[in-house]
């Protein structure tokens, strides 16, 4: 008998794992994917999450492992305007990273197996166990079907989790698709932290990961997702090329680490997120445009939320269990309700032409343009940075 079983074992599953063994929960971590493991993510983290890595006393080997630390930004929009500055700081950290996933989530799993989670890759979530109304477990196929008995079952499973289908949880905001994101690895850029290109109806962004690799991305309407697919090399160098011509003469095949990966699956909505014997965490609770690049930090907010409420709570049965998930999810619904409408905002294209005429007041005020990436961050409202402007 496990206490909890967490499906899903990447940023959301693997971290609230972690954070459960070790305050000596039984938890069971189950994935389809065998780690190491990639998915379709940009990984661009920000100091809220950088800083809950160093919490959690990850940040130091992921720095080790050769993830290059980004301590500036540079910002260009229009026909003139550049933005410089460093990354709004979170207690004390004003660093953002890029970790692959296939070293992030890994090195997720290895921690939280570490901490006496039993973990099992290869598995595949397959329904929901119910008893007298709550849920009591969990069935798996795969390599091998097993069925587990848990106080809890968290649904860490994505998008398109199926512990939610399962569940019943409804959509209780769906707000729509507005963006598409495509993106490839490239050797040889120079680094000068995260660049962001924004104008003519798209957003080219470059940043530094992993062995020498910049990551370098372009984000359009989702109106364009089917005709850019159809031929995305193409499409992506000569967007690549109009925004940002000193990224672009880098992007030779010779340097190109790998295809060029997107999605266009990037709705924004909110589940439902906490019932009888279960809850949701990570992208299966709620998910956001990748415009604002939040989702890895909501994921280990949303861990460490759950994690701080679930022991005392599954020790005290199983009423307490579901007043705590329920109290999670309240909390997660209102701290992030100003994030999810900014992320809109910004994946809409809306406040683009508005924005302008503000940010020109801030280019010489680094401290003001750290406050600005705050806004993306989730850590300052649009709100506090004009008045912060005047
Ligand atoms: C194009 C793109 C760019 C992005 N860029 C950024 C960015 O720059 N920064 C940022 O913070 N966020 C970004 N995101 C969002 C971020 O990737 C997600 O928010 C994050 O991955 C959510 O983590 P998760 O653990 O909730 O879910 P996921 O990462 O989706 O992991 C879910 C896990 O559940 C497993 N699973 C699913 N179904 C089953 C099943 N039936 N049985 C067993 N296992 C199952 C999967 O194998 C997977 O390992 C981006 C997303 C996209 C699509």
């Amino acid at each position: 008998m496990h206490d909890v079983i967490i499906v899903g074992a990447r940023c959301a599953g693997a971290a609230t794992a972690l954070l459960l063994a070790r305050r000596g929960v039984r938890v069971l971590l189950v994935d389809r994917a065998a780690f190491p493991s990639d998915t379709v993510s940009t990984h661009l983290l920000h100091p809220t999450g950088v800083a809950r890595l160093r919490s959690w006393g990850l940040l130091d080997p992921l720095l080790a492992g050769g993830c290059p630390p980004i301590d500036s930004i540079s910002f260009r929009a229009g026909e003139d305007l550049v933005l410089r500055g460093a990354p709004y700081a979170c207690d004390g950290i004003a660093l953002s990273l890029a970790p692959r996933r296939t070293v992030l989530d890994a090195m997720l799993v290895e921690a939280a197996g570490a901490a006496g989670a039993e973990v099992r890759e290869g598995a595949s979530f397959q329904r929901v166990v119910w008893e007298g109304g709550r849920v009591v477990g969990a069935e798996f196929g795969g390599r091998s079907a097993f069925v587990e008995r848990a106080a809890l079952v968290v649904g860490a499973d994505g998008r398109h989790s199926a512990v939610a289908r399962q569940v019943g949880a409804r959509v209780i905001r769906d707000a729509g698709t507005f963006g598409c994101q495509f993106y490839g690895y490239w050797q040889g850029l120079p680094d000068v932290g995260t660049q962001i290109f924004v104008g003519g109806g798209q957003a080219v962004l470059a940043y530094p990961t992993h062995g020498g690799d910049h990551l370098v991305l372009v984000g359009w309407p989702h109106a364009r997702f089917a005709e850019a697919k159809q031929d995305i090399d193409r499409h992506f160098l000569a967007a690549v090329a109009a925004s940002a011509p000193g990224v672009a003469e880098y992007l030779t095949a010779d340097a190109r680490s790998g295809p060029i990966s997107g999605s266009g699956d990037l709705g924004n909505y909110i589940r439902e997120s906490a019932g009888p014997g279960w809850v949701l965490v990570g992208d299966a609770a709620t998910a956001k445009d990748p415009v604002t690049a939040q989702g890895i930090g909501d994921a280990f907010a949303q861990a460490q939320s759950l994690a701080d409420r679930l022991p005392a709570a599954l020790a005290a049965g199983p009423q307490a269990v579901d007043v705590a998930t329920a109290a999670h999810a309240a909390d997660r619904e209102r701290d992030s309700a100003t994030a999810f409408e900014t992320t809109l905002t910004f994946a809409m294209g809306g406040n683009s032409a508005a924005l302008l005429p503000v940010l020109r007041k801030i280019e010489s005020r680094p401290d003001l343009i750290s406050m600005f990436y705050g806004i993306y961050a989730g850590q300052v409202t649009m709100e506090e940075f004009v008045a912060a402007v005047g």
